[in-house]
């Protein structure tokens, strides 16, 4: 029987009551279905600590990649500059959609195990008056750092220029003050840290920079404007919306709430972590980042030292006991990753660390 919990950053487990929302086939055009999405959209603005004079939600169908691409082709226009910090995998897929497009950009290169520093950003900025928005990435996927857009968007602010963030992973794991913090496009998507399935992204916008954005587009269907102004209305959206997933979207937002919002799944995914990157140190096997930066959603571990080790190997040992991990992403290391975000909690940690203790005794003779 196929049944494991997933160790991976999204898709993640979800709780039954949340797939059990699929079940529905629900119609798309009448006030039953239009007020669900009103009421997502309303409830991501409070997530983001903002308010609906200044911010506004847009949600797009696709995956996360969709979201960002969405908005990267949407407001920055031809005449625009954008600078794409990156220091992993999601940070270079922007400039991947950057080239597709033909916008105009530069790249910013960290390290994949340091943080971006906000005092270089800035170095970079006054050197190139005519960047006119930057792009940067959270929680960085990849090797699972956390970054401090709070420092680099204060120098963005600063500099009059315009903030978007991917905050895929992280977005509901991590509060992000979104209008404190000066973020003007931060996109997430249904299946991270809100907990619910894949289907759609959604991006949390400055208001007045998104009006402003309107015929900039370069496709039709990652318009964001167009999608905005649409759904804006009454909450019907442009186009098929993915019905299963917003039912079960809405039950995920209920469920965070009733876990006790932000704060308590940040404590729950740090927790998880810290028990993680403990119990792994205890078998001899250490994090690629630093704790400093190390964020609390997924991690990335060195294979383990004096070892014939094999990743399938032991990918397939932990499946088969009810859990799949991920691959590691980091180019110049030997690595597995593995997430702890989703329906997981301190025994599901404890049981992989026994299955993973037995792997490692049972391959070591
Ligand atoms: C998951 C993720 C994305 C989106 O990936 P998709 O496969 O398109 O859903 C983008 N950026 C980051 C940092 C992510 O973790």
């Amino acid at each position: 029987m196929k049944n494991y919990k997933l160790l991976t950053p999204g898709p993640l487990t979800t709780t039954n009551t949340v797939k059990e929302e699929m079940l529905f086939d629900h119609c798309t055009w009448d006030d039953d279905y239009k007020v669900i999405t009103l009421e997502i959209r309303r409830k991501l603005l409070e997530l983001a600590h903002v308010s609906e004079e200044d911010y506004t939600v847009v949600l797009m169908q696709g995956s996360g990649t969709f979201g960002v691409e969405s908005v990267l082709t949407s407001v920055v226009g031809d005449e625009d500059k954008l600078l794409i910090i990156a220091n992993g995998a999601y940070g270079e897929r922007m400039e991947d959609i950057a080239k597709h497009a033909g916008i105009p950009y530069m790249i910013h290169h960290e390290v994949y195990y340091k943080v971006p520093d906000a005092q270089k950003i800035a170095e970079i900025l006054d050197q190139n008056p005519d960047i006119t928005h930057v792009s940067m990435v959270h929680s960085e996927t990849t090797s699972g750092i956390l970054n401090d857009i709070e420092a680099v968007s204060k120098v963005v602010k600063e500099r009059n220029r315009t903030m978007i963030v991917d905050a895929m992973s992280s977005f509901g794991g991590v509060d992000i003050p979104v209008g404190e913090w000066g973020i003007d496009f931060i996109v997430s998507s249904a299946n991270k840290c809100i907990q619910g399935v894949p289907g759609f992204s959604f991006i949390i916008a400055n208001k007045q920079k998104l009006v402003e954005s309107k015929g900039k587009a370069r496709s039709l269907s990652l318009d964001l404007y167009d999608q905005w102004a649409t759904m804006d209305k009454d909450g019907k959206w442009r186009f098929t919306s993915p019905t299963h997933v917003v039912l079960a979207f809405s039950q995920a937002l209920k469920e965070m709430e009733e876990e006790g919002g932000i704060p308590a799944r940040n404590k729950r995914y740090t927790d998880n972590n810290k028990l993680l990157i403990e119990k792994m140190a205890e078998l001899g096997i250490h994090p690629y980042i630093e704790a400093e930066h190390q964020g609390p959603i997924i991690t990335t571990f060195f294979y383990p030292e004096n070892h014939k080790f094999s990743f399938t190997d032991m990918y397939t040992y932990i499946k088969d006991r009810g859990y799949a991990i991920y691959p590691g992403k980091v180019t110049e290391a030997e690595t597995f990753r593995i997430g702890n975000i989703g329906e997981i909690y301190e025994e599901d940690i404890l049981k992989l660390i026994e299955i993973l203790t037995q792997f490692l005794k049972e391959n070591n003779e």
